[in-house]
């Protein structure tokens, strides 16, 4: 071995054993893979010898290409029909280009915007383990010589960087799906129960914190009767519609989770007790003279609400069973109504 292998190796060695120390220290909740994705980017770029290196995300649901990581610039979000990338990702291919100006695929857009000149780029898919694509990782610009990049030698380089990038991005598609529900698209349980721990909580236990956390549990009224008379399905594309009605009235203020079967809870930031209790008022509204059409048959339900203000002394589960208790109030006191006390 020579000692430019040497040396390499050794920094591989470096970068590998701090990113070990860094997750193994890392506190609960903290642990993310995006030190993963900036660090083999920019090894691939070092063992490539190229100028930049990007991995990409794949979002088929959004049809979006986004850089989980890039050096030199910032993160970039296009559509998955665009550019080198989305070509070998549509077509599960490695490409190579040396006079990108004449490749039918390349985006001129980028350079024109930043004042960047591409000269050379390889792109090569990424898979899960099951062989589906999710990725690609990127280099740009061939340093040291004016051939390029050499498609079979240098996929070889960068196979270590994108191996190990792909298999973070896996297992963060993994985490992020287990936490959503299926037929909503709305966080579940599992995603409330991240979200508390990496981001209720500490709000909560902050001393300097004196924005309020709000919750809202509400759950549809004679839920049963919609599936007994018009079947599941019908039962299901209400609670989609439901879903979408919460997620559109909450906006930016908060989390939406489907707790469960036909009940909801819903977490706003800096939004004290009234306005909580305001906003569950307009939820109920909307829910009520609103109709969900399946099938030909129009379809109306009501919500029931229990809303509180989070308190710092308070244990989640605590928390949670105030707002419970006054959502259970307020269907023992006739449903479609609003309880905060
Ligand atoms: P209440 O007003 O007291 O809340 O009455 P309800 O009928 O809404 O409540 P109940 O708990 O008696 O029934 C809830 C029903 O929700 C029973 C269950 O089969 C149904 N359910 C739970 N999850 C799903 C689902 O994913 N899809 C469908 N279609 N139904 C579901
Ligand atoms: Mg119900
Ligand atoms: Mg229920």
């Amino acid at each position: 071995m020579n000692n430019n292998a040497a040396q390499i190796l050794d920094n591989i060695f470096s970068i590998i054993q701090n990113l070990y120390n860094e997750m193994r220290l890392s506190k609960n909740g903290e642990n993310d893979h995006i030190k993963v994705f900036e660090i083999f980017a920019d090894l691939g770029r070092t063992l490539a010898g190229a100028d930049r290196a990007s991995f990409w995300k794949w979002d088929k649901r959004e049809h979006l290409l986004i850089t989980k990581a890039a050096t030199g610039v910032d993160q970039i979000i296009i559509s998955d029909k665009t550019g080198l990338v989305g070509r070998a990702l549509a077509e599960n291919r490695t490409i190579v280009t040396n006079d990108p100006e004449n490749h039918p695929d390349f985006n001129k857009k980028v350079d024109e915007k930043t004042g960047y000149t591409t000269k050379s780029i390889l792109v090569m898919p990424v898979s899960n383990c099951r062989g589906e694509i999710i990725g690609a990782f990127q280099v740009i610009n061939k340093l040291g010589n004016d051939k390029g990049f050499d498609e079979i030698e240098d996929s070889k380089r960068l196979s270590i960087a994108a191996f190990i990038c792909g298999m973070a991005l896996e297992s963060d598609l993994f985490l992020a799906d287990s936490q959503r529900d299926k037929l909503t698209e709305l966080k579940n349980r599992l995603g409330f129960d991240y979200d508390y721990q990496t981001r209720y909580q500490k709000i909560l236990s902050d001393p300097q914190n004196n924005s309020p956390l709000s919750i809202i549990m509400c759950d549809i009224d004679f839920f049963k009767k919609v599936n007994d008379t018009y079947g599941h399905d019908a039962g299901d594309a209400v609670l989609i519609y439901v879903s979408k009605i919460l997620r559109s009235e909450v906006k930016n203020n908060g989390n939406v989770y489907r707790w469960g079967g036909e009940e909801f809870i819903i977490i706003l930031e800096n939004i004290n007790l009234s306005d909580a209790i305001n906003l569950a008022e307009k939820i109920r509204l909307t829910v009520m003279n609103s109709v969900c059409h399946f099938n030909k048959n129009d379809l109306k339900v009501t919500m029931s609400f229990g809303c509180a203000e989070m308190l710092a002394k308070d244990s989640f589960e605590e928390n949670v069973k105030i707002a419970d208790v006054r959502l259970y109030k307020a269907k023992t006191t006739g449903r479609n109504k609003v309880v905060a006390d």
